[in-house]
């Protein structure tokens, strides 16, 4: 199903990344050179590549010291600065990171992304180019049905498989019908570029170039690669936090550690846990927890509801 256009073939990244070839006295993180350019697919016809970036685990730490470039010292050491900066939330050294990302994904997930504000962007124009015939349809496993409980997720249910086909191919359809429309307005009645695409669903495919420094690139994969985020964008973040695990594997890790895996308590469940551990019974009644908070805490230490 994945299709990249054809000026992102293997031949022309090869072309481009030649062409880009200098050197350099700057700091390079050798594991994202290998991959700079080349588009990682995501979706059936999304991608996300690196164009460009500035610094490695090195100039966190570099910053954090406030110190020339033999700033870094043994990898234990800046490891260990690294993973106490990220701790503490002291953010400032990782905005010295930069990275510019070249993405195409469809309308509905690009909506999401740039709530996201603390980034630049700029975007394909659809009133200058015309939009490809290209649009998002899910996978036949993602298709299930709304979940009665979380308004905003799915269950875990899969569809029975006919209503399943009958989902794809309504999906399908229309998406091809839209795109029909869109050149008949277009091609035979002239209608300008910026009026046909309102006929477009949100499932079709824009692109845009997308630079954030480092901090505020954490705080998109955290609320982003994150199980509570919608399928769609959470495959987009997931491939993104592999590319941090190249570019700066010691941040990658405490990330990982100290936000995406971590946990933080409320008060009154600091307070349960240490007498949990002093070896007290505790029940829900007498938790003073709500029933919502109590499950989650009990979720969270594997505890018995
Ligand atoms: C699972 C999930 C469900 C969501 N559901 C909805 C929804 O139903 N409806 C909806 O509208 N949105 C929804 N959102 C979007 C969410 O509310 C945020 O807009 C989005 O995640 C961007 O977060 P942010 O503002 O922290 O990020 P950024 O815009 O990158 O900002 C980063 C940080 O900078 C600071 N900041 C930036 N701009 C300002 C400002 N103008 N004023 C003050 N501080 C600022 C804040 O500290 C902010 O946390 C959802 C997000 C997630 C992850």
């Amino acid at each position: 199903m994945r299709k990249l256009p054809p000026e992102l073939s293997d031949e022309e990244i090869d072309r481009l990344r030649d062409e880009c070839r200098a050197e350099t006295v700057r700091t390079t993180s050798s594991e994202l050179e290998e991959i700079l350019h080349r588009p990682i697919p995501v979706l059936n016809y999304g991608f996300v590549r690196v164009v460009d970036y500035m610094g490695t685990d090195a100039s966190i730490v570099q910053a954090a010291r406030v110190s020339y470039g033999a700033g870094t010292k043994k990898v234990q050491e800046d490891r260990g600065l690294i993973n106490y900066l990220m701790r503490r939330h002291h953010s400032t050294p990782f905005e010295m990171c930069e990275i510019k990302f070249h993405i195409k994904l469809p309308i509905f997930v690009a909506r999401q992304w740039l709530r996201h504000r603390t980034a630049s962007v700029n975007e394909y124009s659809a009133r200058y180019s015309v939009l490809n015939n290209e649009f998002y349809i899910p996978e036949i496993d993602q298709l299930t049905a709304q979940s009665e409980t979380n308004k905003q997720g799915k269950s875990d249910e899969p569809l029975d498989g006919r209503d399943a086909t009958e989902i794809l191919n309504i999906l399908e359809e229309s998406c091809r019908d839209a795109h029909a429309k869109y050149s008949h307005l277009l091609d035979k009645l002239s209608l300008t570029r910026e009026l046909a695409r309102t006929i477009l669903p949100v499932s079709v495919y824009t692109e845009m170039y997308w630079k954030i420094n480092l901090h505020n690139l954490l705080h998109f994969l955290e609320l982003r690669a994150d199980s509570h985020a919608q399928y769609e964008i959470r495959c987009y973040a997931v491939e993104i936090l592999g590319i941090l695990k190249r570019w700066l594997p010691i941040t990658h890790d405490a990330f990982v550690n100290y936000r995406q895996k971590s946990i933080s308590l409320p008060q009154k469940c600091v307070e349960l846990l240490k007498q949990i551990l002093n070896g007290k019974k505790i029940s829900r009644e007498e938790s003073g927890l709500s029933k919502g908070e109590w499950q989650e805490f009990a979720a969270t230490f594997g505890m018995d509801e």
